[in-house]
């Protein structure tokens, strides 16, 4: 990965550069103590613009580098951050402000502050949007963190009970976990768990010291394969010799990744260091922290779903240095762990680890600058590692491989890989003299299935009833407004929604364009499919995962964990159900459409077509029981579809590396993305033709696409235009944005937001 770069601004203390100064790195010589001076901070405040200005420290209010502190801000009160603090010479030509107050408790460890001052810099925003996007604002704004109350069951609690205490019951686990973890999974109130606690079948825990509670949970301590024998070994011997190197865990699914980690957790925790293991969806988290704690109990997850008190509390703990190890997603990064030995970034290659809003970071891009300061190992694991990690691990032009990779390739818990069936559409339509939704081949395999008591996953990328409704007289599709894209029909809401802006219309009785009463459906989402495979299968229960029915983001860990426990015999759902899921009952996996995702206008979507097939078709077979994965498509030759299918990755990746040589795509060029967002076309259209000028003149061999309207609109009635600039690496890239800015960066123009993103995931 090529994330080098200066960062040239020169050290006020005469050494050095701004990163290598206090607080970020090696001290500089010291400044001689004047105690006549005032005593100056540098603070990071909330805003765009400049990294930091300087208030007064008042003698009574001491303020330390990474203190969370009020500043007066023009006529406004501002949170931020202090940088550093010294006795200098005040400047002469105005007069400084003090600070107002101090947020007792949080204090940013060095080792992050440096981290989000690299982050500001690489991804261009300014320190304090950084830190704002990376230290949660119950934090920052002090809430009150609560004492937090946990519930544990009793095992071999033989008393009567309802069906849904059973239920709950059973779901429950013998290690203490949080009440809001464990509503999410069960989907019970307080009142059902102090219910069973009454009952003498749980107790609830409101310590927050939980290494005292007795654990009754099952230890999960297989002894390791020789697979992970070996990954456990590379990895330890970098942490012994306090080295920094990055690994690819590079495993297939089911293949004992988890069980790598937690081996080399307990060690790093043995040392007295900490380990941060980020995941790519809230959804998976509940249930890893619960596999990670019978092993780890001083496990902390950080979860949007908290309350403000909950995550105040996670957050002073992890401060506290009263955690080992910490789960979360890609914003866990930024937990203020006091000497972090270990991190991980599970499922590497998913584009949830990119945020797609400032600060637009990558969090495996900066987990790995992050290893690199703290001199700490670093894994990547995934079963189909992204096109930028594989390049990262091979040898280059001579040069040895960055990363160096360990294999997993067997499934240690037994199950074969599922057996694959590619059905050809126009076949089958043919075959079926209809627009065919669901093939034979499949509809065969999850009768069977049904008859053998197994489950089932159907995959298909689309939610709703059906993406157009348009009109057999005149053709038109009914669109939406500001974004120009067909309305997808949802027919239990009753409702037309753009999926772009969210936009929510009634269905018009007539042709909004020519007045016939002729509008119909085409095409299906899986609103419709969940109500076809009961057709299709007679007495098939459904269970529907996507954004509609998983109300707000915490409703799918308890949709899976109903699945799980057998309240459906078959999952439809879009993306979110090939991740990371271990389903022992399930044989048959379907994809629907697998070739829809391949007409996208993004150079990454093969990849993420052949990554999405390959992750959901590992749900099938996991346990003793052999699976089926069956892909409907219409090109069915797709390679991405093919070597998925066909457990060829190699195949698939070198063909994909060597068509991103070709024409200029990253891993083997830097990627920038310039978007131009407005409410007036004509304002949005001017700037962005000028700031592409611009950047043409300071591009130095950079190559500028566009500036072109971007297809998706965001917001309502936002126009919106992009410009992407390929350079020859990362490094280019930087130093591209670098000249811009010394020139004084793009000008400004009310109405009009100028978006910078860094190596962007989203390019169409
Ligand atoms: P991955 O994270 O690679 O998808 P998991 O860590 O979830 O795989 O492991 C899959 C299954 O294999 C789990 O049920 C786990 O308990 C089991 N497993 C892992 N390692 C071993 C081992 N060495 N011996 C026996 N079972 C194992
Ligand atoms: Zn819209």
């Amino acid at each position: 990965m090529d994330i080098q770069r200066s960062i040239a601004a020169p050290c006020r203390h005469g050494g050095g550069t701004t990163l290598e100064c206090r607080p970020f790195g090696p001290p500089c010589p010291p400044v001689p103590e004047s105690p006549e001076l005032p005593l100056i901070a540098d603070i990071a405040v909330d805003c765009p613009g400049r990294d930091h200005y300087s208030w007064l420290v008042p003698e009574d209010l001491p303020v330390a580098p990474g203190d969370c502190v009020t500043v007066p801000f023009g006529r406004q009160t501002l949170r931020g951050f202090a940088l550093s603090v010294e006795r200098r010479a005040a400047p002469t030509t105005f007069t400084l402000k003090p600070v107002l107050g101090r947020q007792e408790g949080v204090r940013l460890p060095p080792h992050l502050l440096r981290l989000i001052a690299w982050g500001a810099r690489y991804y261009r925003c300014s320190l304090g949007e950084f830190l704002a996007g990376a230290v949660p604002k119950p934090v920052r704004e002090g809430a009150k963190p609560d004492i937090r109350i946990r519930y544990a069951r009793i095992d071999g609690f033989a008393g009567k009970l309802t069906a849904r205490q059973r239920q709950v019951y059973e779901a429950m686990s013998p290690v203490p976990t949080l009440r809001t973890e464990l509503h999410e999974a069960t989907g019970a109130s307080e009142s059902v768990f102090d219910k069973l606690v009454d009952l003498g079948a749980a107790q609830r825990i409101e310590t927050e010291d939980i290494q005292e509670i007795r654990l009754g949970a099952k230890v999960e301590r297989h002894p390791l394969t020789n697979e992970q024998t070996v990954a456990v070994e590379a990895v330890a011997k970098a942490l012994d010799a306090g080295r920094h190197e990055t690994f690819l865990l590079y495993g297939v699914t089911g293949s004992g990744k988890t069980l790598v980690y937690l081996e080399l957790a307990e060690r790093v925790i043995a040392a007295g260091k900490q380990v941060l293991l980020l995941l790519p969806e809230i959804g998976l988290t509940p249930q890893l922290a619960a596999r990670v704690r019978t092993r780890l109990p001083r496990t902390e997850v950080m979860h949007s779903g908290f309350t403000d008190g909950e995550r105040a509390a996670a957050w002073a703990r992890i401060a506290a240095g009263l955690v080992d190890l910490v789960v979360g997603t890609r914003s866990a990064l930024f937990a203020p762990l006091p000497a972090p030995g270990l991190l991980i970034v599970d499922e590497e290659h998913d584009p949830s680890y990119k945020q797609e809003s400032t600060p637009r970071y990558h969090a495996r891009d900066l987990a790995v600058v992050y290893a690199g300061h703290l001199g700490v190992p670093v894994i990547l694991g995934s079963a189909t590692p992204s096109l930028e990690t594989v390049h990262n691990a091979r040898p280059q032009d001579g040069k040895p491989a960055r990363y160096t990779v360990l294999s997993l390739k067997n499934r240690p818990a037994g199950g074969k890989l599922p057996t694959p069936v590619l059905v050809d559409m126009r076949d089958e339509c043919k075959a079926q003299k209809r627009a065919a939704v669901l093939s034979t081949v499949l509809v065969d395999h999850l009768v069977k299935a049904k008859a053998a008591g197994s489950q089932a996953i159907i995959l298909l990328n689309r939610r709703g009833w059906a993406p157009i409704l348009s009109c057999g007289e005149c053709g038109q599709a009914v669109m939406c407004t500001s974004c120009d894209i067909a309305l997808t029909w949802h027919k239990a809401e009753g409702i037309l929604k753009c999926h772009y802006c969210g936009a929510r219309r009634p269905r018009p009785q007539d042709c909004p364009v020519c007045t016939a009463d002729a509008l119909g459906t085409t095409g299906i989402g899986t609103e419709q499919l969940a109500a076809a495979i009961p057709e299709a299968v007679p007495g098939m229960t459904v269970l529907r995962v996507d954004a509609d029915t998983v109300a707000g983001r915490q409703g799918h860990a308890r949709l899976f964990q109903q699945f799980a426990e057998g309240a459906a015999d078959c999952l439809v759902g879009t993306q979110m159900v090939a991740k990371g899921l271990n389903f022992p009952k399930v044989t048959v996996v379907g994809v629907l459409c697998a070739d829809k995702g391949l007409a996208v206008p993004d150079f990454r979507a093969g990849e993420r077509t052949w990554q999405l097939i390959a992750q959901v078709a590992g749900r099938a077979g996991r346990a003793d029981r052999p699976g089926t994965v069956v892909v409907q498509a219409y090109d069915i030759d797709a390679p991405a579809i093919r070597c998925a299918l066909e457990n060829r990755p190699k195949t698939f990746v070198d063909a994909e590396l060597k068509q991103r040589q070709e024409y200029g795509y990253p891993p083997y060029t830097g990627l920038i993305r310039i978007l131009w967002t407005g409410e007036s076309q004509a304002n949005v259209q001017l700037v962005a033709q000028d700031h592409a000028q611009r950047l043409e003149a300071a591009r130095h061999g950079a190559v500028v696409l566009g500036p072109t309207p971007a297809s998706l609109a965001f917001g309502k009635d936002l126009h919106r235009w992009h410009a992407l600039i390929k350079c020859a690496s990362r490094g280019a890239a930087q130093a591209l944005l670098d000249r811009l800015a010394a020139e004084g960066g793009l000008p400004e123009k009310k109405g009009v937001t100028v978006t910078i993103d860094v190596d962007p995931q989203v390019t169409g």
